[in-house]
């Protein structure tokens, strides 16, 4: 496990929820096994990091300058593994399980932020959190993420990737984007064309 880096996950650029489910994938397609890119502390800090601006955690203690421990890394991977349920009930056409959305809805109410003047910005606002616990904050981004794809307009696009053996979730850009990574495009043509091959000797025998 300890060799698969964010560097390694298919997809990312997607809402926050998104990413963050989209840690875990399956590497080496149908045969591949089920892998984790967040998988300790190090990379939850390194996601953190990249995600820094959608987080918008700043005015906290900043999560890429502070060390990241177990305790945050378990409450990550909770609110992914609820995260999953969810999306797979919804994008499956079935009803969201209940502890999922309990979950989901705890992490985001665990944090509010709003905006306020300040002295130190007389031009503008500042955005303050209720809490100083960065996790917390960040947790509740996420959280509000994952409640916006499942309620709002996105939720029509949101597709769980459908070449086999792929477990990553989408929101569907355009009608061009059938798969979640070119990766999984090209597998699903390369295996298509070896299917029509193989009937094609088929037939002729
Ligand atoms: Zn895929």
């Amino acid at each position: 496990m300890g060799e698969v880096t964010m560097g390694d996950v298919p997809v990312q650029g997607e809402p926050l929820a998104l990413d963050l489910v989209n840690t875990t994938f399956v590497r080496g397609g149908l045969r591949g096994r089920v892998v984790d890119a967040l998988c300790e502390p190090e990379a939850l800090h390194d996601w953190l990091a990249a995600h820094r601006t959608e987080l918008g955690v700043t005015g906290l203690e900043c999560p890429a300058g502070v060390s990241v421990g177990e305790p945050e890394l378990r409450r990550f991977q909770e609110l992914r593994q609820a995260l999953r349920e969810a999306l797979t009930a919804e994008t499956s056409g079935t009803t969201w399980p209940d502890a999922a959305v309990r979950h989901i809805n705890r992490a985001a109410h665990g944090a509010t932020r709003w905006r306020e003047l300040s002295a130190s910005a007389p031009t503008g606002s500042v955005e303050v959190w209720s809490t100083k616990d960065w996790a917390t904050a960040a947790l509740a981004r996420v959280a509000e993420s994952g409640v916006a794809l499942l309620s709002g307009e996105q939720r029509d696009a949101l597709r769980a990737c459908r070449a086999p053996g792929c477990i990553l979730f989408f929101v569907q850009s355009g009608p061009a984007r059938q798969w979640c990574s070119s990766g999984c495009g090209n597998r699903v043509r390369v295996a298509r064309h070896a299917n029509r091959a193989k009937i094609t000797v088929d037939d002729s025998g």
